[in-house]
């Protein structure tokens, strides 16, 4: 990666930071979650509306540092009109890119799309939670129950 992308991925997590796109509550929303990480005291909540398996709209909430804010707006930007499926999916490429093993033949963030801007979250193991906040409440929110003061 060179600098000036490495300067292009810092600009769009800041920009998302400090202007949080879909942040805000929902009303009457299919699917929601708290997530919570104590190691920095990032906090959100997250909101989905769901048809016919396909995610219609996804809110949040909360306050966190940069990291877990941008991480968190660029998800709810990426996840709209993508099936139930297609979002786990995402889930678990998202996850392996931060988390899983470098392999110099397979650029990390593949098929990700802007959310590849994370990459860059692996080398530093304490924001690794900040990051991926977002994607376990997404998770916590999927496999839950419709009501909302029952996951804490
Ligand atoms: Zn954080």
């Amino acid at each position: 990666m060179t600098s000036d992308l490495q300067d292009l991925y810092q600009d769009l997590i800041i920009d998302h930071s400090k202007r949080p796109r879909n942040f805000g509550p929902m009303e009457n929303p299919d699917y929601t979650a708290d997530g919570f990480n104590p190691l920095c005291g990032d906090k959100l909540k997250l909101f989905l509306k769901v048809e016919d398996g396909v995610i219609k709209d996804v809110k949040f909430v909360g306050a966190g540092c940069a990291i877990s804010t941008a991480s968190a707006s660029v998800m709810t930007d990426v996840l709209k009109g993508q099936t139930v499926t297609q979002a786990e999916n995402l889930f678990e490429t998202f996850h392996y890119m931060i988390t899983g093993p470098k392999d110099p033949q397979h650029h990390a963030g593949e098929g990700l799309g802007k959310l590849a801007v994370f990459a860059g979250v692996s080398e530093f193991p304490a924001r690794v939670k900040c990051a991926t906040l977002a994607w376990h409440t997404l998770k916590s929110a999927l496999a839950g129950s419709h009501d909302a003061t029952s996951t804490e």
